[in-house]
């Protein structure tokens, strides 16, 4: 009865190996911190639909990422993220080993197929290394979600990269193309290197094949400021190693450390930014190299609210299989996106009362702004002139939804969400704003599609894509942005939302807080608020704007296509 057996991966068909140092595919299972890990679930998503012959690899943190509350005062609160990963995976019999300073630890992995109604599956392979028999320490290694010290970080990027490739070898793989989503994965550079490598030539430097090893070998660069690229100490490197791998032959050096974005960037064939501008600002910070842009996006249909895929099912047949489709989004009527926004939006005010029992007003214009909660993005820029956030308001009522974790270590972070919850507090009988903790997958879902505009206020160019503004476009939720990352490309003034502040070109210039922040007030109180208030068949105009022009381009069907016709074949 083959119809009720596990579908049989062929895996010599494979061509594609796409690593992730986070995958966050559903909400419950706590692989990913954020965007980066939201991206990787996404891209394997679209590799489904798209019947791409990909495999994934990635960790699988048996405690999780962490669970935010916020008390009071403001104050963020962690906890350990148990789960139960035989909910979801299925343990394989295989294992492999990788020496870690003279160690041997045996990795086991964690099976979980991604499939789609066309009967397709990719496989995504998490690694493990809580086996029995391995050192306590090592037992630990894929237990924490970037948790520990750079030692911990490194070892985990060896699990990752060099134990990676070992596994899909010994379950039986045999890719032709290893993506790099970040540098994280880098060190698969050597163990390709190694797997390549001829015993016969007699000459050293013909001994490895990086010719053959660069053609394989594609690189997803995701941080727009030189600290934010990995590099580790050498000694902490060559002890972790031992003498078994090139590193003199390898071009990585930066400042005496292993940078894992040099080793990338010199051992791929094809380089790649997340958005145009990020794809420039790579290209400035490391000269020399080719260096592509292909622009994020987001799976369609699975961040698509219910009312809206109900709408969309109905007018735009195939637009989960195609989301070009959404570009007949214009032909839909006004009443219709309206009626779909307003569940959308009820559901979100029912969420917040059941949750937070906090009583929010569906008729009052709701601002929403969600990510993880660091310096740079700036989440409280809003608040920088109560005064004239006042004076905005009078023009039409607003009130704010914010969500967001903060990293553990993450000081600066941690103080931005209690300065929100602090002026929330002052502010709360002229407007109200909501913090809601422990931000996840299903709750920004939640959050995109209720609310009526997606605010952004990062410092440029530090967001290199940014995806939830494009998860709000799905929904018909206009953005109000900085001009950074996907937002130059998505924003037509007045027509998929608005801009705050100049464009910066030259890479000198500095962020004004107080130019960003008095825009934003201008565009709120004299464009924005009177528009939703008075004119409302112009703002569903702008709604399927958001859908007919973003929508069909921010998606990770297009983007998969692009890295298809770019860099895979
Ligand atoms: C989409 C998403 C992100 C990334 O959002 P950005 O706009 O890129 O910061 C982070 N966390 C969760 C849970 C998400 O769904």
């Amino acid at each position: 009865m083959e119809r009720f057996l596990k579908p049989n991966i062929k895996k010599e068909g494979r061509e594609i190996a796409y690593f992730s140092m986070e995958v966050g595919l559903t909400s419950d299972m706590p692989t990913y911190s954020g965007g980066l890990g939201v991206l990787a679930g996404d891209t394997i998503k679209s590799f489904v639909d798209l019947k791409v012959p990909a495999v994934a690899v990635s960790l699988v943190y048996n405690k999780g990422f962490f669970r935010q509350s916020i008390d009071e005062e403001g104050n963020q609160h962690e906890k350990e993220d148990d789960w139960d990963k035989n909910r979801f995976l299925t343990l394989l019999p295989n294992k492999v080993s990788v020496t870690i300073e003279n160690r041997n630890v045996q990795i086991q992995c964690w099976e979980y197929m991604a499939k789609s109604d066309t009967g397709y599956f990719v496989p995504v392979y998490f690694l493990d290394t809580d086996v029995e028999g391995n050192d306590d320490y090592d037992r630990t290694l894929t237990h924490w979600l970037y948790g520990g010290d750079k030692r911990y970080r490194f070892h985990q990027e060896m699990v990752l990269g060099i134990g990676g490739v070992r596994m899909l070898k010994e379950l039986g793989y045999s890719a032709s193309k290893f993506h790099m989503n970040e540098g994280h994965s880098a060190l698969l550079i050597l163990e390709l290197l190694n797997e390549t490598m001829s015993d016969i030539e007699q000459d050293y430097e013909k001994k490895y094949d990086f010719e053959t090893v660069k053609e394989m070998c594609v690189f997803t660069t995701h941080t727009p400021v030189p600290a934010g690229h990995d590099s580790f100490d050498m000694d902490m490197v060559n002890n972790s190693l031992g003498d078994f791998y090139p590193m003199d032959k390898l071009e990585s050096n930066r400042d005496g450390k292993l940078c894992m974005t040099y080793l990338a960037l010199n051992h791929s064939s094809y380089i790649n930014g997340v958005a145009k501008k990020h794809g420039e600002v790579s290209r400035h910070m490391f000269p020399g190299y080719q260096i592509d842009s292909i622009t994020n996006g987001v799976h369609s249909k699975s961040w698509v609210c219910d009312s809206f895929q109900k709408l969309f099912d109905l007018h735009l047949p195939g637009w989960g299989k195609d989301p070009y489709n959404l570009r007949y989004a214009l032909s839909i009527s006004n009443e219709e996106i309206w009626n779909a926004h307003i569940l959308a939006k009820t559901q979100l005010m029912d969420y917040i009362r059941d949750t937070q029992g906090i009583e929010l007003d569906t008729s009052i214009m709701t601002i929403g702004f969600a990510r993880r909660s660091t310096q740079y993005k700036r989440a409280d820029l809003i608040f920088n002139n109560i005064e004239k956030l006042m004076d905005v308001e009078k023009n039409g009522q607003i009130q704010i939804i914010y969500a967001g974790k903060a990293h553990p270590n993450d000081s600066g972070g941690k103080e931005i969400i209690k300065r929100i919850v602090e002026i929330g507090k002052r502010i709360s009988d002229r407007i109200k704003v909501v913090y809601l903790p422990d931000y996840k997958i299903s709750l920004g879902k939640i959050l995109i599609s209720g609310v009526d505009l997606w605010l952004n206020t990062p410092k440029r160019p530090l967001e290199a894509s940014g995806t939830s503004g494009m998860k709000a476009m799905h929904n018909g939720v206009p953005n109000l942005s900085i001009l950074d990352g996907w937002w130059i490309e998505g924003c037509i003034e007045g027509e998929t939302g608005w801009s705050i502040g100049p464009l910066i070109t030259s890479h000198e210039q500095e962020n004004d807080d107080i130019q960003d922040s008095d825009d934003l007030y201008y565009k709120l109180k004299d464009i924005i608020i009177p528009m939703y208030y008075n004119d409302r068949n112009r703002w569903i105009r702008i709604m399927k704007h958001c859908i007919a022009f973003n929508a069909s381009f921010f998606n990770t069907h297009r983007m998969v296509q692009q890295y298809v016709i770019n860099a895979y074949f």
